[in-house]
């Protein structure tokens, strides 16, 4: 939809918008607007749109018919509101610029604020407010982000003339510079700005407001932005809405200050109200880490009435919103202003609580408590924590910005931590405090810590929505970055040194520390409990141990979707056996390899239908090509051969003879089987004789044999009619009536497309997504991570094949087969085992493929409980109401 109007004004007690037009207004926008209607002071202001922008980009940075003129009107409106006049040499309007897209993006996109300072503006300024010092205060300050944000001049010059201003006067704290020391320093920036522009830094505030709101406009491509986008997903064509706002100052002196806060902690969630302020400072302080800020528990003490209006503000907004929120805030003169109220970002396990506590406080629904969890984001809760029995040494301590361990590489620059990340280090990011610009390093470390900031520094908020353990504000830290070398007192740590982190806690740590993963909250499992009401689809877990079943189990698994039993050969004690097998020249050499295989694997599998009593386990018979179990080098060949007793060389052709240009599409899966049947057989007759004697035992098991890799009905059907038999033979000898049920994995393209026939002679069908991508889109699994990348940033592929299924090739192939095998057998059963069975939304192409369950990883259980129930939610209809 398109509309005439780009320009929307707000004050409080009316606004032009309302909290339902995010799309337009961007989320600020539509949030101030909110606060407007419902009668929260907030300055008046006007919201370019975000269509405005998009214009703006696809016309050549020009603007649409009509804005420029309605931007002047707003203007005037404003003037009218404030009684002050924008350019004015007596009266003159102080702005504010901010960007505001539809998703939040914390930081990654500019403001300017004190807009509409000059020369001439600050005399009249002074005289109105008898206030020098912070009329110089805003000056510089203008100057410096005007400079950095239009002129796009480095931040870091005027950093250094403000840090040489201080050590020449002996100031420890900006707020240390009187208005003498402010009024040089801006004569100090004019020139800088000069020197570096080869012009005058920008007098006229028409000129300043038409160039900052270009600005903001451009830094929606800026690299931070552009980045933040691709890894939040948020799409290029949304635009930013630019936010024009009176100034109200939090810089006046000691009655003024400003501050963000929580309507719940962020961090757990707990229902306290949380956050940080200043006295005597502007905006970006608080979360630029420059000055470390105070609790606002302790803000009544400063400032009484504001404190108690903002608390119940606070609470008017969260009632209203029915959510966590994040607010900014500032006090001009005792008086508090709000500037901004979105839903806040929190950790995966606030999330939970607070989902959770809202539905007791009869907020939402128990349907919006799980629609609000994001399924991807409950993989942070399942990060590992310190073993609580590890002994450690703490070296400093910091703020518990962002919870989970960390254990890494210590490195001091965010290139250096992309760089050992891609080679697969783990590393420990630290820096003195973080900005935007990090955010790549940021995601590509284990753990972030800062020396300075607090719980809503940069590095807070960020590490926090990207589920990253971090510590900030570990003031006793020092870094010499050139040196590459940190100290505390007289603990060095140098660039690639193992160092730990707890987030929970602020604990920094000396070394590698062993973590374990976490135990769950109880209110994880309530959220888990509401989310299976509404999911259709089963969950079972990729499995190959008891351990791991027994630990599928308590995260909800409702049966084993896949055990690969390749991972069983190569335990210490068995793979002699194994190569003894697959090196033996005759039937009569393998029969006695298998003879000492047999009760192993009936062992394995009693372990394994055991910690599943009660729920099915889909075993599939060996899969992988045979020479991935022979040793590779010519010292490890002779050993193996002395072992068995054999001929070194005889042996090394033996192994050169198995060895193919093309493993992945060669002798493999059931091809193996058919070539060598004594080697399904021995497994089948394990399945069937651990099966039988848990039964005897009255443990109630229900094993499923699965044949993988199958292209044809008759490979199938000769592996099946093999594991009839072997099962027939085990229920005699045993004398026990055995649940048999034989089904095939779905990998190959052709499989699907002969569903029709296989399903003649199937019992189930598994759709094996991580081969059926390989083998359907021809890019092998193991190599192609090194265009893959690239592939998926050019827009060829709109994810990674192998993480997210590819729906209209994959998914169409899979489509086929859930109708070819259907048309068959009415009710076949349907699943799906590949890496794609824990992805969100290859788990809705499930859901809407009709399939019966998805198969994951044990840790990945609650995110598919969670992304199925999302999944049924959305599509169907009859589950709109609870
Ligand atoms: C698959 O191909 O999707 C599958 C589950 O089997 P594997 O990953 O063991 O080849
Ligand atoms: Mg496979």
């Amino acid at each position: 939809m398109s509309t005439r109007k780009h320009v929307y004004f707000f004050k409080t007690g009316k606004a032009d918008g309302k909290a339902d037009m995010k799309n337009l207004l961007g989320g600020k926008g539509a949030n101030l607007a909110e606060m407007c209607n419902l009668k929260i002071p907030v300055p008046a202001g006007f919201t370019i749109s975000t269509q405005a922008c998009v214009y703006y980009f696809k016309h050549k940075n020009t603007y649409p018919v009509g804005l420029k003129k309605e931007i002047d009107a707003n203007i005037k409106k404003l003037e009218r509101e404030m009684g002050l006049e924008f350019g004015s040499n007596n009266n003159p309007l102080l702005l504010s610029v901010r960007s505001g897209s539809r998703a939040s993006m914390p930081g990654m996109m500019d403001t300017v604020l004190n807009l509409g300072l000059n020369d001439s503006t600050l005399a009249p300024l002074i005289k109105l407010t008898g206030n020098e010092r912070f009329v110089y205060d805003s000056y510089r300050r203008f100057i410096q982000m005007f400079s950095n944000v239009v002129l796009d001049l480095d931040g870091s010059n005027f950093e250094a003339v403000l840090k040489k201003k201080k050590a020449v006067l002996g100031a420890k704290l900006d707020t240390d510079l009187n208005a003498k020391a402010l009024k040089e320093l801006c004569a100090d920036y004019k020139a800088l700005v000069r020197e570096k522009t080869k012009k005058p830094f920008p007098q006229n505030p028409r000129e300043q407001l038409a160039m900052s709101i270009n600005a903001v406009f451009d830094s929606w491509n800026n690299y931070r932005a552009v980045e933040y986008r691709k890894m939040y997903n948020i799409p290029a064509e949304w635009g930013t809405a630019v936010n024009v706002q009176a100034m109200v100052f939090g810089n006046m002196g000691d009655n003024s200050g400003t501050g963000v806060a929580f309507t719940r902690d962020p961090g757990t969630g707990q229902n306290k109200f949380f956050g940080e302020f200043l006295v005597n400072a502007q905006g970006e302080d608080v979360v630029a880490g420059i000055r470390t800020p105070l609790p606002v528990s302790g803000m009544k003490k400063y400032f009484p009435k504001a404190s108690a209006d903002l608390l119940k503000t606070a609470q008017k907004l969260e009632k209203h919103y029915r959510d966590m929120l994040d607010l900014e805030f500032t006090i001009q003169d005792k008086k508090l202003y709000m500037l901004q109220a979105r839903v806040g970002k929190r950790t995966a396990a606030a999330a939970v609580k607070i989902a959770v506590d809202l539905v007791n406080e009869r907020r939402i629904s128990r349907k919006t408590a799980v629609e609000r969890i994001d399924p991807a984001q409950l993989d942070h809760l399942l990060h590992p924590m310190l073993d609580p029995n590890a002994k450690v040494e703490v070296i400093a301590k910091g703020l518990p910005a962002s919870p989970g361990a960390a254990v890494g590489k210590v490195v001091f620059t965010s290139e250096e931590a992309s760089e050992m990340a891609a080679k697969g280090e783990p590393v420990i990011l630290v820096r003195y405090e973080t900005s935007p610009e990090d955010i790549r390093g940021m995601a590509d470390s284990k753990g972030i810590l800062t020396v300075h900031g607090g719980m809503t520094s940069h590095a807070a908020v960020v590490a926090r929505g990207m589920g990253t353990c971090c510590v900030s504000g570990a003031g006793d830290v020092n870094i010499y970055e050139k040196d590459r070398l940190l100290t505390i007192g007289r603990i060095s740590v140098h660039a690639g040194d193992w160092m730990t982190l707890d987030g929970s806690n602020g604990r920094v740590i000396l070394g590698k520390t062993n973590l374990v993963s976490p135990g769950l909250s109880d209110d994880f499992a309530t959220l888990m409990k509401w989310a299976d009401t509404f999911r259709t689809l089963k969950v079972r877990a990729n499995a190959d141990t008891p351990d791991d079943a027994k630990l599928a189990r308590k995260f909800g698994a409702q049966g084993i979707g896949l055990c690969r039993t390749e991972h069983m050969f190569f335990a210490e004690n068995r793979i002699l056996a194994v190569r003894e097998m697959i090196l033996s020249k005759d039937k009569k050499t393998r029969s006695k390899a298998l003879k000492k295989l047999l009760p192993m694997q009936r062992d394995d599998f009693k372990g394994i239908l055991k910690a599943m009593a009660g729920l099915p386990v889909t075993i599939r018979l060996l899969d992988p090509p045979l020479h991935e179990f022979l040793p590779k080098t010519k010292v490890a060949i002779a050993a193996v051969a002395a072992e068995l007793g054999e001929n070194s060389l005889e042996v090394r052709h033996r192994i050169e003879s198995l060895s193919e240009a093309n493993p992945m599409l060669g002798h493999r899966g059931c091809r193996l089987g058919i070539t060598f049947m004594e080697i399904y057989e021995m497994q089948v007759r394990a399945i069937y004789e651990a099966t039988a004697a848990l039964l005897k035992r009255g443990i109630k098991v229900m094993p499923e044999v699965m044949i993988p890799l199958v292209a044809t009905r008759k490979e199938l059907e000769l592996c099946r009619d093999m594991a009839l038999e072997t099962a027939k033979k085990v229920a005699k000898a045993t004398k026990m009536k055995l649940p048999v049920s034989i089904g095939t994995m779905i990998e190959l393209p052709r499989a699907a497309m002969v569903a029709d026939k296989i399903a003649e002679v199937a019992d189930f069908f598994s759709f094996g997504t991580n081969d059926l991508t390989q083998t359907a889109l021809g890019l092998s699994r193991d190599d192609s991570g090194t265009f893959l990348p690239h592939y998926v940033e050019l827009g060829i592929f709109k994810n990674d094949p192998f993480i997210s299924i590819d729906e209209e090739g994959v998914g169409k192939i899979m489509e086929i087969g859930v109708k070819k095998g259907r048309k068959t057998k009415k009710n076949l059963k349907l699943g799906i085992c590949g890496e794609h069975g824990g992805d969100p939304s290859s788990i809705d192409l499930c859901h809407r493929l009709g399939l019966n369950y998805v198969s994951c990883s044990p840790y990945r259980l609650p995110i598919a409980r969670l992304a199925a129930a999302h999944a049924a939610i959305k599509h169907n209809k009859r589950n709109g109401k609870r």
